[in-house]
C-alpha cells in the first residue's frame, strides 16, 4: 500500500483501511462482550438481545465493506481514486456538521475540495470523480460482488441491519422467532425472542467481510504494492 499512500497524501489509504478495520473490529468485539456472560462469575451465561447486535453488525460490515472496496481494485489509480472519494465524503459530512451545528468551519469547504482534487490530479485520476462521496449501499454492493459475486445478497444484509437498527416492523416479522398467542381477524399478538439461527448467520456473513478485508488488506501490504 506504500505506492498507494505516495499518491494519495496526505490522505492515506494504508490510514483509511487501518481506521475502518479498527472501528470494524470494535462493533464485533462489542458484539461478543454483549453475548459473552461475565468471565468470574457467570462464564456459561449468554445473552441474545434482538434488535442492538444487528445495529452493531451494520456498523462492522459497513467499515469492513468500506476496505474491501477500498482495496479490491487490480489497478492502483482506481485505490487512489476510492481513498479520495472517501476523503470528499468526509469533507461533505463535517462541513454539513459545522453548518447545522453553526460551528465556524477551520477551511472552507470548496478549498477543501479543491484539495483533493489536485491530489487526484497529481496522482493521474478524475479531479471530477475524485469529489464523488460513496455511499454505504454503493460500497456494501460492491463488497458483496467482490466476495461471493453477489451485490444483492450483501444489500439484503445490510438492509435488514439498518430496519432493526430502526425498529422497522419488516424486521422484526422476518428476524425474530415469534409464538403468536392471540390472534382476531386480522390482528395478532405474538411473542417475539431472538432467533439464533438468523443472528448466527447475519454474523458469520458480517465476519466473511471483515475476513475479506484483512486479506486484502494482507495482499496489498506485499510486494510491488
Ligand atoms: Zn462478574
Amino acid at each position: 500500500m506504500a505506492g498507494d499512500d505516495r499518491r494519495s497524501a496526505p490522505f492515506h489509504v494504508s490510514h483509511s483501511v487501518a481506521a475502518s478495520l479498527g472501528v470494524a473490529v470494535d462493533h464485533a468485539h462489542c458484539l461478543l462482550r454483549s453475548i459473552e456472560g461475565c468471565t468470574e462469575c457467570s462464564p456459561h451465561q449468554v445473552t441474545l438481545l434482538m434488535n442492538s447486535y444487528y445495529s452493531l453488525l451494520r456498523a462492522a460490515m459497513e467499515n469492513a465493506a468500506r476496505v474491501v472496496w477500498m482495496l479490491a481494485p487490480d489497478k492502483r489509480p482506481e485505490r487512489v481514486l476510492r481513498r479520495l472519494r472517501l476523503q470528499a465524503g468526509n469533507v461533505i459530512m463535517s462541513d454539513e456538521l459545522c453548518e447545522v451545528g453553526g460551528f465556524p468551519p477551520k477551511k472552507p469547504k470548496a478549498e477543501r475540495l479543491q484539495r483533493i482534487k489536485d491530489i487526484a490530479g497529481q496522482a493521474g485520476v478524475s479531479p471530477t470523480e475524485a469529489i464523488k462521496p460513496a455511499g454505504n449501499k454503493q460500497i456494501i454492493r460492491a463488497a458483496g460482488q467482490h466476495i461471493a459475486g453477489d451485490a444483492n445478497h450483501a444489500e439484503v444484509l445490510w438492509r435488514a441491519c439498518s430496519a432493526a437498527s430502526h425498529g422497522d416492523i419488516w424486521a422484526a416479522l422476518s428476524l425474530h422467532e415469534r409464538r403468536i398467542t392471540s390472534e382476531n381477524g386480522d390482528v395478532f399478538t405474538a411473542y417475539a425472542s431472538a432467533s439464533t439461527r438468523v443472528l448466527t448467520t447475519f454474523v458469520v456473513e458480517t465476519m466473511a467481510v471483515i475476513r475479506t478485508a484483512v486479506l486484502l488488506s494482507d495482499v496489498r501490504n506485499q510486494p510491488p504494492y
